[in-house]
């Protein structure tokens, strides 16, 4: 008998720092096909009937209104019911929503989910490994898998490690579970690469779990810094058919990531902006980490802008996010203010560019030795491909600045040194001068002497 599995989800990240709220506009659908392909799993070749309801992802941003999120939930829960009967779920998540009034949106959500489809219905989630995954998310849950990379580049083996299980449990056999241990350690995700030492060492160890009979897939959370939320924590979390082998596993990991707490450091050199400045002699690529926006941040600040004009130096500025100053140019305005304009302060500039020129959404100006991309919204600029499309020869600036924390898998091959400026803005990484009513406590940086007890 064919078996049926709806997928679809809600994938975001928010600053509770970030005063620009997101919209339903910010959110782009996917759906058909194309969401059954996002799985990376051939749920036909199992026998699987796969019912692809749809997905909606936006750029990182500030708080979701509770509106807005309400009508995505309603939206899917009224699909998923359309989609009856079903034997599974797929949710593919992120885990880093903010909702005003509202202090577990995904886990609220899969709770409806699990309302409607009824106890005996699989229920699979696929998550970020920035997420913050709650008792609640755990408990209604019977499978889990997150990324294991961060920078991310296992994006679609994570979505097909989660599917995977859900048909080896459709197959039958003990039904799966998924354990939580909470991990009092906040900080972010340049903090807690997976490419270098701890956390390379820490994800390397997760698939050996799963060697365990009665484990079949555990996990790291690192959480999201950026949201002062009483449940923003890191976590262990462990699909498992065996509880006591799952919580053992769970446990150990946990501890793990406890135990490495003070090496958790920047997987690039960091330094103040003055400081970053003052220090660049050959080429560079120079991060504006306060005001990225694939980790929340707004992605309007000029202050790092300010400072290289300043500075004089040859340089490449990509980007900064103004609506109303790419208007302006696209109607001929010969001078423009930018600079916080979506409310993500720091200075205002008046520029008179020497030359304009539009691509892709974006003005590309001059301004004297220093090109300065303007993006009509929110947007990284973090791909090769978006330089390329921008007619952009990135060998042709000795200083590149990219509004980023750690350095995508491109630019990361660059052959220049490779620097985080430690900016101000939504995402700044002083964490421990961030507002901090919410967040559970004790819990390291914030309460330095945080212990830890991972029994359960
Ligand atoms: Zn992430």
């Amino acid at each position: 008998m064919t078996r049926r599995v709806a997928i679809g989800g809600f994938h975001t990240e928010c600053s509770s720092y970030n005063p620009l709220m997101q919209s339903r506009e910010d959110f782009r659908r996917t759906e058909g096909a194309d969401l059954i392909a996002r799985t990376g799993f051939d749920f036909a070749a199992a026998g699987i009937e796969a019912v692809p309801l749809f997905h909606e992802a936006s750029v990182p941003g500030g708080p979701v209104p509770r509106a807005t999120y309400d009508a995505q939930c309603a939206e899917l829960l009224a699909a998923l019911a359309a989609a009856a009967p079903l034997d599974g779920v797929h949710l593919v998540m992120h885990g880093a929503y903010f909702v005003e009034g509202v202090d577990d949106p995904e886990g609220d959500f899969i709770a409806a989910v699990r309302r409607l489809v009824g106890p005996e219905c699989l229920i699979a989630g696929s998550f970020d490994l920035h997420g913050q995954i709650t008792a609640q998310i755990a408990e209604t849950l019977d499978i889990f898998a997150a990324f294991r990379t961060a920078p991310h580049v296992d994006v679609t083996e994570t979505h097909a490690r989660a599917a995977a299980m859900l048909a080896r449990a459709l197959e039958g056999g003990p039904r799966p579970q998924v354990v939580r241990v909470p991990v009092p350690v906040l900080v972010s995700g340049e903090m807690s690469s997976t490419f270098v030492a701890p956390c390379d060492r820490l994800y390397a160890a997760l698939p050996q779990h799963d060697t365990t009979p009665g484990v079949w897939d555990s996990n790291l959370m690192v959480g999201y810094v950026w949201a002062d939320s009483p449940r923003a924590t890191a976590a262990a979390v462990v699909t498992c058919t065996d509880a006591a082998a799952g919580q053992s596993a769970a446990r150990a990991i946990a501890q793990s990531y406890f135990d490495a707490r003070h090496a958790l450091v920047y997987d690039m050199e960091a330094l103040p902006l003055a400081e970053a400045l003052a220090s660049l002699k050959g080429a560079a690529v120079l991060a504006d980490s306060g005001d990225n926006p694939t980790a929340g941040g707004v992605g309007d600040r000029a202050d790092v802008l300010q400072a290289v004009l300043a500075d004089g130096r040859p340089a490449l500025f990509a980007g900064i996010a103004d609506p109303a100053a790419f208007e302006a140019l696209e109607a001929g305005a010969q001078r423009v203010e930018i600079g916080g304009t979506l409310g993500g302060g720091g200075p205002r500039l008046s520029l008179t560019p020497d030359t304009c020129r539009f691509a892709e959404d974006c003005a590309v100006l001059t301004l004297g030795a220093v090109t300065l991309v303007i993006s009509h919204r929110r947007r990284p600029f973090h791909w090769f491909a978006d330089f390329d499309a921008l007619g952009l020869d990135l060998d042709a600036f000795p200083l590149l600045v990219v509004k980023s924390g750690y350095l995508s898998a491109d630019l990361r091959t660059l052959p220049r040194r490779q620097l985080m400026a430690l900016t101000d803005g939504a995402v700044s990484q002083a964490l421990t001068r961030l507002e901090n009513r919410h967040r559970p406590r004790p819990s390291f940086p914030f309460q330095p002497e945080a212990g830890f007890d991972p029994a359960f």
